[in-house]
């Protein structure tokens, strides 16, 4: 039902066999949606998110919240936890964030983890080695065999695109969702370790990071729609869980359209804004769904001298390590219609100027045909801007008079 129903309407489950909660999968699942949980158009959302990173707001932290409603000892079994695809291992929490703190309390990072349920009070989760790894590690470093965290489950769209978006290292990305929700994001601690949480999640955990203890995680069908491999990751131990009285489980479907809108939506404003850096005019840019939402980015410019188009292309490199193929367009050229982009390289790409081929730069770990041992790839960018040796007139859309 949620992979037929993929990037159309949000699903609400209300009868779910076994359990009393109500599931809710697809809220993200179109940038429409997005764009209005926070007030903004979809031409906005890329800015929203890039003025957001970089003028974060603290947000309000009250006493109390509906997530305080009820607090139990873990049992995970009665939270409907979806298993997704068949050769999963088990059951996978696939829109929970995680926020931890360094050891001094100056540090806060909250970010998205997959977490795999072993039993009913413990998980392990993906962490790459981003800020949540260097908390780990820092912890580590001072002798503590476990590090401390609040898992949220059930929460507002900004709060979900934050704690994906590519904030640098000691910035909280509850202020980027703040700023995104214009400072109506209010917390709450849970816990006696200062962990904050939104006050209004529907579910959250308090566990710790067992820093000397590791599992198997994995399979886990990513953005790619393929499995990833299996790794040797921390055992994570739930030690309380909090939820509002009746409280909504949100699912989310692993490589389905919300997972690549949340993962790709911080990383096209990433790009967009590298490129403004680098040619005069941004119009668009689009990590394609077929592209997994990842590793397919399509960026329109306004060409204003001949190498524009090359050096939008290595800006779009450089933002986004994972980005395998890169096609630059013109500003005429809609980056959300691929008849339209295929169109732009049938008639203004010569692939012997326009092409340009990198092999062994670094990847994405999760593409199947990269060498996935030492996370190196080919990459390819395409240069389909018009030249400027020519009269624009030839390429012009043909229009029919009215
Ligand atoms: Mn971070």
């Amino acid at each position: 039902m949620m992979k037929e129903r993929d990037g159309g309407k949000a699903l609400l489950f209300e009868n779910v066999v076994g359990y009393r909660t109500q599931v809710l999968s697809g809220m993200c699942g179109t940038k429409h949606r997005l764009a209005l949980a926070i007030h903004k158009t979809e031409n906005q959302l890329h800015a929203a998110v890039n003025d957001a990173i970089n003028q974060p707001i603290k947000p309000r932290v009250a006493n109390d919240g509906p997530v305080k409603e009820v607090v139990d000892s873990p049992k995970l079994s009665s939270i409907p936890i979806l298993t997704h695809y068949e050769k999963d291992p088990g059951p996978y929490i696939a829109s929970g964030i995680v926020s931890a703190k360094s050891s001094d309390g100056t540090i806060e990072n909250v970010s998205i983890h997959r977490m795999l349920v072993l039993d009913d009070n413990h998980l392990t989760m993906r962490i790459v080695p981003r800020h949540l790894y260097a908390l780990c590690r820092m912890a580590r470093e001072k002798g503590k065999n476990s590090l401390d965290i609040a898992i949220a489950i059930g929460l507002h769209p900004a709060v979900l695109v934050a704690a994906a978006s590519p904030a640098p290292f000691g910035v909280s990305e509850y202020g980027v969702a703040n700023a995104m929700m214009n400072g109506s994001l209010t917390l709450t601690e849970i816990g006696n370790s200062g962990l904050r949480v939104p006050a209004d999640s529907e579910l959250a955990f308090e566990a710790k990071i067992l820093l000397d203890k590791e599992v198997d995680e994995g399979p886990f069908v990513d953005l790619t729609g393929t499995y990833d491999i299996v790794r040797k990751q921390p055992l994570v131990e739930v030690t309380k869980v909090h939820h509002r009285r009746e409280y909504i489980y949100q699912a989310l479907l692993p490589g389905g359209s919300e997972h690549k809108i949340l993962m790709g939506l911080p990383y096209e404003a990433r790009i967009f804004q590298a490129v403004s850096g680098t040619v005069p005019k941004v119009t668009s840019v689009n990590l394609t769904s077929g592209g997994c939402g990842w590793l397919h980015a399509i960026v329109s410019i306004e060409k204003q001298t001949e190498g524009d188009g090359k050096n939008a292309l290595m800006a779009a490199f450089g933002a986004h390590p994972s980005v395998k193929h890169v096609v630059i367009v013109d500003e005429d050229i809609d980056v959300t219609n691929l008849q339209d982009v295929e169109w732009a390289i049938a008639t203004r790409l010569q692939a012997d100027r326009g092409l340009v081929v990198i092999p062994n730069a670094r990847g994405s770990s999760l593409d199947p045909s990269a060498n996935q041992e030492d996370g190196t790839t080919t990459k390819v960018g395409i240069d389909a801007t018009r030249t400027l040796k020519k009269s624009i007139e030839k390429f012009a859309k043909a229009r029919i008079p009215e």
